[in-house]
């Protein structure tokens, strides 16, 4: 009998204790053929669940481009990671599958507003194809979520990539 792949959600997992603190917005697979991060998120609320910390705050981990993770695909029309640019956020642009997959990102974000949190990082898994050992790059980030009611999220965006072999 071969064994069914299972489809990717777009909500991976999600962990609180219920205590207000900062929240933890976690993407795996915006690459389609990046399928680690979106293990690794499986993996780590598997073990929360398991384990139950006391934990402040939330964690909530998201897949990225859900049809090309299920599709073993970098994207389907374009990179999601090229996606998010003013233009296409103001425009309200939903002309390409990708644009697609990045307005239902929004809107779990959404869910997730700047003042039921002390703060909102944002994590991003990434891997590469050449050896390298695993490292993460931060920077202060604006992003614009929603042009026409102006409300914007100030974060630090966090992209963690490592290498894995093909
Ligand atoms: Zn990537």
């Amino acid at each position: 009998m071969q064994k069914q792949k299972k489809e990717i959600p777009r909500i991976i997992g999600k962990y609180t204790s219920g205590k207000k603190g900062p929240l933890l917005f976690v993407t795996g697979g915006v690459h389609g053929n990046e399928p680690s991060g979106v293990q690794a998120l499986e993996r780590v609320f598997a073990e929360l669940e398991k384990s139950k910390p006391e934990i402040v705050g939330s964690i909530i981990g998201v897949s990225g481009n859900k049809e090309a993770l299920n599709q073993n695909k970098r994207f389907l029309d374009e990179d999601l990671n090229r996606t998010w640019t003013e233009e296409n956020i103001q425009q309200k642009k939903m002309e390409t599958h990708e644009q697609q997959e990045m307005w239902e990102i929004i809107e779990v974000l959404k869910q997730y507003p700047e003042s039921d949190f002390t703060k909102r990082y944002f994590l991003d898994c990434h891997t590469t194809s050449s050896p390298s050992l695993p490292y993460i790059s931060v920077r202060k980030c604006m992003i614009m979520m929603n042009g026409r009611i102006g409300f914007q999220l100030i974060s630090y965006a966090v992209s963690a990539i490592w290498y894995t072999a093909a």
